[in-house]
Formats: structure tokens, sequence, C-alpha cells
């Protein structure tokens, strides 16, 4: 598998995962929406605080996972996704398998 398809691979399964901690919170499709459109364009600042709002209604647990998949999410639209953010170092395809949102290679984990 080529690292491009292995990135499309690893956007489906982190837009899933997103889904399924939505899904354990049942919000509503409102709610899953404003949270859908946060990464594409966070400019509005009510959007902003309605973003603000609905994860306020996660726990910490779901709001540090909702916020380490935005973050694998926009890094991957910035074609930054897959490298380490602390050597810059290509992030291990078995790691990334196991923690898709990760942002650090093994070497730095721990340190996220
Ligand atoms: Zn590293």
């Amino acid at each position: 598998m080529s690292r491009l398809e292995q990135m499309g691979k690893m956007r489906e399964r982190l837009a899933k995962k997103r889904d399924e901690v939505f899904e354990a919170h049942r919000l509503s499709e409102e709610e899953r929406l404003i949270l859908s459109e946060h990464d594409i364009e966070p400019e509005e600042t009510a959007q902003k605080a309605a973003i603000a709002d609905v994860v306020a209604t996660l726990d910490e647990r779901e709001q540090k996972q909702i916020q380490a998949i935005n973050r694998a999410l926009t890094r991957m639209e910035l074609g930054e996704y897959g490298s380490c953010e602390v050597c810059g170092k290509e992030i291990e395809v078995e790691r990334l398998e196991t923690i898709p949102w990760t942002s650090v290679c093994s070497k730095h984990a721990g340190t996220e």
C-alpha cells in the first residue's frame, strides 16, 4: 500500500472514530454538524462558541480524543500527518495503525 493510500485509509479511520465518540455521547445531528464543520472553517466567533459548548458536554477523555482526532485531520490537510511533531521523522506505520490520531513517533510517545 502506498503512503497516499495509507493516508486515505487513516483519514477514514479517524472520521469513523470521531463518529463513534459522538455516537457514544448521543449528540444531536445539529451539534454533530457544528463539530464536523470545525476543522474546515474555524473562523466565525459564534461558531467557535457553539463548538466549545458542544465539546463541553463531552467528558474529559472524550474531549481529548476529539481534539487529538481533529488535530490529526488538520495535520493531514497540511500534509504533516504521519511525521513526529518532536523529531520530524515518519511515525511507524504499526503505531499509526494502533493510534491513528497520534502526532509523535514511538520514541517520543508519552510527550503527547
Ligand atoms: Zn519523534
